[in-house]
């Protein structure tokens, strides 16, 4: 039960990558509206210069559920609370533990808080944009964090994706006390990618100390991998181009640079394959 009157808000924010610029403007506007705001220190500080005048709860990596709860028992009270998130909130992000911590308490949709959810730029998109265009064609995205979910649980997901072919991100590669699990997930790509398979090495993107590298999939553990770090994988499609990693489309399946349109094949039908039944 609310504890007044008034029904608060609970803003659930993703601010992107980096500082403001790559934040949605609906991102800004609901952090100027709220009186409170929550959230990891380092995501606070990207929002720093937004804050003035505001009540602020930062805390450290693994106090999240301490934070989830703040911000929902604050919202539920009447208040204004926005609470922040890196990238987008529902992606390895806060909006499943407010959404935890609600269910937990037993509220309902026409009770206090008033819940909105502001999207943002994942690291998998903002990080994409600095190496090329390597997410063109199907690609998913796995965590290498053991802490909340069992390694063996990830490494199947690993599995799988690398099999269907997927363009593999990996959010929380390594962090200074993990390190294995990064190794671990090469040797199971290795076994579906050739080794010159591009991999992309993003770091801090639209951030301070950015730093991205393009190499393979033989390689990429000979450089720096850490938790500021997003690891893109390629296809077997994905090529090198000017230093670009890239997925294509698959136009050139159909049509020529001309515009022609291949032998064999229809516009807005379904590709077809040289032979096989289930083309006919
Ligand atoms: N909610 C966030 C992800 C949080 S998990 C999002 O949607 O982006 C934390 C992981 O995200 C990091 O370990 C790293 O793999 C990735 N990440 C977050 N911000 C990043 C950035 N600016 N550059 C590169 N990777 C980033």
């Amino acid at each position: 039960m609310a504890t007044n009157d008034r029904r608060g808000i609970l803003y659930v924010v993703g601010i992107g990558p980096g500082a403001s610029e790559h934040a949605t403007p609906a991102a800004l506007s609901a952090i100027a509206d709220a009186e409170l705001v929550v959230g990891y220190r380092t995501y606070i500080g990207l929002v720093q210069h937004l804050l003035t005048g505001k009540e602020i709860v930062q805390t450290g990596m693994t106090e999240e559920i301490g934070r989830a709860r703040a911000a929902v028992e604050r919202a539920r009270a009447g208040a204004k609370v926005a609470l922040v998130s890196s990238g987008d909130a529902g992606v390895y992000g806060m909006a499943g533990l407010v959404f935890e911590v609600l269910r937990e308490i037993g509220w309902q949709r026409d009770q206090s808080p008033d819940l909105r959810i502001i999207p943002g730029i994942s690291a998998i998109n903002s990080c994409a944009s600095r190496v090329g265009a390597p997410l063109v064609h199907d690609y998913c995205a796995i965590s290498l964090s053991d802490l909340l979910t069992p390694w063996p649980v990830i490494a199947r997901r690993i599995e799988a994706a690398a099999a269907a072919d997927f363009v593999i991100g990996l959010y929380n590669p390594a962090s200074g006390r993990r390190t294995r699990q990064i190794a671990l997930a090469q040797q199971i790509i290795r076994q579906h990618r050739d080794g010159t398979t591009p991999v992309a090495l993003v770091k801090s993107a639209y951030r301070e100390l950015e730093h991205s590298i393009i190499t393979d999939v033989d390689h990429f553990l000979d450089y720096e991998i850490g938790m500021l770090t997003t690891v893109l994988v390629g296809s077997t499609n994905t090529f090198l181009f000017e230093g670009y990693m890239v997925t294509p489309r698959g136009y050139a399946n159909k049509y020529t640079w001309d515009g022609e349109v291949l032998p064999g094949q229809k516009p807005a039908h379904s590709l077809r394959m040289p032979s096989g039944p289930a083309n006919e």
